[in-house]
C-alpha cells in the first residue's frame, strides 16, 4: 500500500535518502520509492552502536539491528577512506581518524600532514564502502546479504574544491583531473563506492521486496 514503509535504509543522511530512492525508482513493480523507502528516524529505529570491525561488520550490525526493531526490509551502508601507504588506515576510523567523530576538516588536514613527505607516485587512495540487506524471517532468523564498492584515486598534497565532504577535497579519482569535490553530485554517484555498493545489492532488495 502506497504510504506504508517498505524498506528501511539505516542512516539519518538525507543525502543517502536521496540517493537510495532514485536508484530503486522504477526497479520494484509497487514500490513507491518516494513514501515507502524511508531512514531510520521515520521507522522508529533506535541508532546502533558500530563496534564492528570491518566496513563489511558494521553494514551488517545496523542492517540487522533495523530489520529486527521495525520487521522491515533494512539496508545500510558503511565506508571510509583507505590509504595504500597506511595499509587502508584510516579504515573504519575515518570519522573520528583526528579524534573528534565527524570533524571533516580536521581529518583531512591531519591526513595530509601525516601523508606530507610521501611522493605523489605512493599517493594510492580508495574510498570503501560496504552494503547489507536484512530481511527479516518468519521466525527463522533475518537473511543477509553484503556487497562492495570502491572509488580509486590519488590522494592531492591541497584540499580542491567546495562540494562534497569528508575527504572529497583530497581524493582525485583515477583518470580525472577534479578532486571529488569538484564533481557534481550526478558524476560522483555514477562513480561512487557507495553507488557500485548499492547498485550490487540491487537484485538482492528487488527480489526481497518481490
Ligand atoms: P559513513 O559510512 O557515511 O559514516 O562515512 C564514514 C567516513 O568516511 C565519513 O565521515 C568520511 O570521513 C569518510 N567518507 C565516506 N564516504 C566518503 C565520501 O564519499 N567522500 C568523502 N569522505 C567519505
Amino acid at each position: 500500500m502506497s504510504g506504508t514503509p517498505r524498506l528501511v535504509l539505516a542512516t539519518h543522511n538525507q543525502g543517502k535518502l536521496r540517493e537510495l530512492r532514485e536508484l530503486l525508482r522504477g526497479q520494484v513493480p509497487g514500490l513507491d520509492v518516494d513514501t515507502q523507502v524511508v531512514d531510520a528516524a521515520a521507522a522508529g529505529a533506535p541508532d546502533v552502536v558500530e563496534n564492528g570491525v570491518t566496513f563489511a561488520e558494521n553494514s551488517l550490525l545496523k542492517a540487522r539491528a533495523v530489520a529486527e526493531a521495525t520487521g522491515l526490509v533494512a539496508i545500510a551502508d558503511d565506508s571510509g577512506l583507505a590509504v595504500d601507504v597506511l595499509g587502508g588506515a584510516p579504515g573504519i576510523f575515518s570519522a573520528r581518524w583526528s579524534g573528534r567523530h565527524g570533524d571533516d576538516a580536521a581529518n583531512l588536514q591531519l591526513l595530509l600532514a601525516q601523508l606530507s613527505d610521501v611522493p605523489d607516485a605512493h599517493r594510492g587512495a580508495a574510498f570503501i564502502c560496504a552494503a547489507a540487506l536484512a530481511v527479516p524471517g518468519d521466525g527463522d532468523g533475518t537473511r543477509e546479504v553484503v556487497e562492495y564498492g570502491q572509488l580509486e584515486g590519488t590522494l592531492l598534497r591541497e584540499p580542491r574544491g567546495a562540494g562534497g565532504f569528508g575527504y572529497d577535497p583530497i581524493l582525485q579519482p583515477k583518470g580525472m583531473d577534479r578532486s571529488c569535490a569538484e564533481l557534481s553530485s550526478e558524476e560522483k554517484n555514477a562513480i561512487s563506492h557507495r553507488g557500485h555498493a548499492f547498485r550490487a545489492l540491487l537484485p538482492a532488495i528487488i527480489d526481497a521486496l518481490s
